[in-house]
């Protein structure tokens, strides 16, 4: 007689995860994938070739790995990117590798002809359960209910934004304002939130784009979130009143140790990189250091940057501070010398989690991208906030009016637009740096609030966690699912 338990007696769930095409959607992505993976889930995740040598490091450690009671299996199936049909260089398959703003909507035109391609591979692959992708991919929920599967959307940023744009689609708050620089507030959610428009991602500017989301989301079976309930409560409860889905709330997924290693072409020089910045801060004391990163994607003009370096130096507290630019031209003439020993600038991939759960890392200067968010926020770090591009003005308002966990590096207008952004001076980030790392009982209360939330994401994700719990009802539900398929196959 087989003594297992009746769900594992049945065949594994089969979720095809299909991620976006850039690596900080992809990193939560995994993440959640290799989680449901160590719960008894098959994954296969569906990529293009050049983004192999991300997704691989996640599969082999989830394999590698003998969870008990289920042996986790991922696969990793690839789909031909049509780079050269539609006007892109050669293995320009991710959105960061894009070389101009002008060729962003190729990207996206071969993104989307990708559907063919996705179709044939779930035949090949059936039985699946669910089809998993990324928001961005607005058309798999008809290509799933083509297979008679449901989809799941990942939701990249939290629930917050998510929400301001559900309203701002419903109620269009903006039409009466004449400026881009007027404020004007979102109806209908539980804090008062007010924004410009040259402050609204493109994205949430688009009511046809708007349209397509919301469509899309109201078709889905449900939409998973990096995210936990304590961070968000209210905002839980009224995303579910503007679109009824069905949300599990999963993260914070990838904290410091649940990070493959860097997954670079030249993976010594990451490692080296990596031991050398965790070794600089070894040295350090507790909470003195303010770790300074944007993510993958922003864009900083030469005078731009060059007031940001003259502010991290005017700021007299030590720093890590991640640097992408290509050519450093605009660099204070003898800059690194004179923060030498007191500044380390980090070129290439830092291991960001990592850094930030060092103990002398006290203060965390950042673009409110989601990931990031919640890396800070786990870390219990003290935020500055400097949002550049995307839904990262909106995350802005959660972390210091709702959460005030986060002191805002510049209150002056911003723009999500390059044309209209204007150069932060130095002295803004020096005074936001010295609030951080400074001290103070204004920041020392941040630092209370922010501990408390880091606390409750550990307690979320932990066994019997409500993160931890979403992902059950999640495997539930779609082994309910596919009961009810099989029952209507049948009848
Ligand atoms: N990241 C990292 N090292 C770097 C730059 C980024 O580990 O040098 C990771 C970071 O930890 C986060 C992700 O890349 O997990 C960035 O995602 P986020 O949503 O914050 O920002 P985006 O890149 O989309 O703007």
């Amino acid at each position: 007689m087989d003594s297992r338990a009746p769900e594992q007696q049945q065949q594994p769930l089969h979720l095809v995860f299909f991620p976006f095409l850039t690596r900080s959607h992809m990193i939560p992505m995994l993440e959640i994938a290799r989680i449901a993976a160590e719960r008894g889930v098959k994954v296969t995740v569906v990529t293009t070739p050049a983004n192999a040598h991300l997704v691989q490091p996640t599969i082999d450690r989830a394999n590698s790995r003998p969870a008990f009671p289920h042996q986790p299996h991922m696969d990793l199936r690839l789909i031909p990117y049509p780079s050269a049909d539609f006007g892109l260089p050669d293995g320009c398959e991710s959105l960061s590798a894009v070389p101009a703003p002008a060729l962003v909507p190729n990207f996206y035109a071969a993104l989307f002809s990708l559907r063919g391609a996705l179709d044939t591979l779930l035949r090949d692959l059936r039985p699946v359960d669910a089809l998993v992708s990324d928001a961005i991919h607005v058309w798999t929920t008809a290509l799933a209910a083509e297979h008679g599967i449901p989809r799941l959307i990942f939701q990249v940023f939290g629930l917050f934004p998510l929400c301001v744009e559900n309203e701002t689609y419903l109620h269009r708050p903006y039409e009466s304002i004449s400026s881009r620089s007027e404020p004007f507030s979102i109806p209908g959610l539980p804090h008062p939130v007010k924004l410009t428009r040259a402050s609204m991602a493109e994205g949430f500017n688009s009511l046809y784009m708007l349209g397509l989301l919301h469509e899309s989301e109201l078709n889905s079976y449900g939409v998973i979130v990096n995210s936990f309930y304590a961070l968000e409560p209210d905002y839980a409860e009224h995303y579910y009143k503007v679109a009824p889905r069905k949300v599990f709330l999963v993260g914070p997924v990838g904290l410091a140790g649940t990070h493959p290693p860097a997954a670079e072409k030249k993976e010594e020089k990451a490692t080296a990189c990596r031991d050398a910045t965790l070794r600089w801060l070894d040295a350090r004391e507790e909470d003195s250091v303010v770790y300074v990163s944007f993510g993958t994607l922003c864009e900083f003009s030469e005078e731009q940057l060059r007031e940001l370096a003259l502010g991290l130096e005017a700021s007299g507290h030590p720093f890590v501070w991640v640097l992408r630019a290509e050519g450093e031209k605009w660099m204070p003439e003898g800059y690194e010398e004179r923060v030498a020993g007191r500044g380390l600038v980090v070129r290439g991939w830092a291991p960001q989690a990592e850094i930030l759960a060092h103990r002398a890392v006290g203060g965390f200067v950042m673009h409110c991208g989601w990931n990031t968010v919640m890396e800070g926020v786990c870390a219990g770090v003290a935020l500055a906030t400097w949002p550049r591009r995307f839904e990262q003005f909106v995350t802005e308002k959660l972390l210091v009016d709702v959460l005030k966990i986060a002191t805002p590096v510049w209150e002056g207008f911003s723009s999500v637009v390059d044309e209209e952004k204007v150069v932060v001076p130095a002295e803004a980030l020096a005074k936001a740096v010295k609030r951080l790392v400074g001290g103070g009982e204004e920041v020392a209360a941040m630092r209370r609030r922010v501990r408390e939330l880091a606390a409750m994401g550990r307690q979320a994700v932990a066994e019997g966690g409500s993160s931890y719990e979403d992902m059950s009802c999640l495997i539930q539900g779609l082994m309910l699912c596919r009961e009810e398929r099989n029952k209507s196959r049948e009848g």
